[in-house]
């Protein structure tokens, strides 16, 4: 087992399930950095618990390019404090080796990437199935202006940010998307992302990744419709937060913006700090 996840297990703590008590007749926050909710983070700290973040837009900032996606110093510096206390995985869209590059150098237990399909094994079939909706994307996108197909292998990201009319590249992406065989689409941020249909999601990659590493919990933050896989997930012992509030998000917590994560970030190091005290 992991070194870093004995460390819960050490104080004899198995905290099954991360509940949010409130006091009767009092609306809880949804805000996970609320005062009132320091005790939910403190839960997390005190247990044997996975943390895990998305990438893009929840470790660092949404940019018209994605290439050019990169955590602030200080996201970096505060990840790394994380890395060291928790077991702890970035789950991200990109391809794995892409996010690889992006933290270098931090502790981190594991990068997965393409929305959980990597880095396990896949049939051949599935690269046949991708690469097949590529050529057929390509035949009847090549000609949008400012509409990239990004292909990860396992699944494609066809980008729109950058297109004059976002709204028309959305919908004829919809249109030709809607036409593959075996597809599983998940909408983004200017982004359509094509995924097998039967492939593992977010979801899935979170629950083997806590299964992996020993971890009684699982704490995740992601900011977009492929971390609805996580935030739907019916187990009390994985707790999500969502960057920026939505209405309809399933997740039980969110933090007002990107910025925020920093400020989440230092309150998971430092209470974990004081649960190793306590
Ligand atoms: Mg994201």
């Amino acid at each position: 087992m992991p070194r870093k996840a004995d460390r819960g297990r050490a104080k004899g703590r198995r905290t099954q399930s991360l509940t949010a008590s409130t006091a009767a007749g009092v609306t809880p926050s949804r805000n996970i950095l609320a005062p009132g909710n320091r005790r939910v983070l403190a839960e997390v700290a005190a247990a044997n618990a996975l943390v895990a973040f998305d990438y893009d837009g929840t470790l660092a900032p949404v940019v018209s390019d994605p290439r050019a996606a990169t955590m602030r110093g200080e996201t970096a510096d505060l990840l790394e404090r994380v890395a060291n206390a928790y077991p702890c995985v970035i789950i991200s869209g990109r391809a794995q080796e892409d996010v690889l590059r992006r933290v270098e150098g931090i502790g981190v237990f594991e990068v997965i990437g393409n929305h959980g399909l990597e880095p396990w094994a896949w049939p051949n079939t599935h690269v046949d199935l991708v690469r097949g909706w590529r050529r057929s994307l390509e035949r009847r996108l090549g000609a949008l202006p400012g509409v990239v197909i990004e292909d990860k292998v396992f699944s494609l990201a066809v980008h729109y940010r950058q297109s004059p009319d976002r709204n028309a590249a959305g919908r004829a992406i919809a249109s030709a998307a809607a036409e593959l065989e075996g597809v599983r689409l998940i909408g983004g941020k200017c982004v359509v992302n094509l995924a097998p249909r039967d492939a593992p999601h977010k979801g899935t990659a979170l629950q083997a990744a806590r299964e992996q590493f020993g971890c009684d919990v699982a704490f995740y933050v992601g900011d977009d419709e492929t971390d609805e896989d996580v935030f739907a997930l019916d187990d009390p012992a994985v707790l999500g937060v969502r960057v920026g509030s939505r209405r309809t998000s399933r997740a039980r917590y969110y933090v007002r913006d990107q910025r925020s994560v920093d400020l989440l970030l230092a309150q998971l190091f430092e209470l974990r700090e004081q649960s190793w005290r306590s």
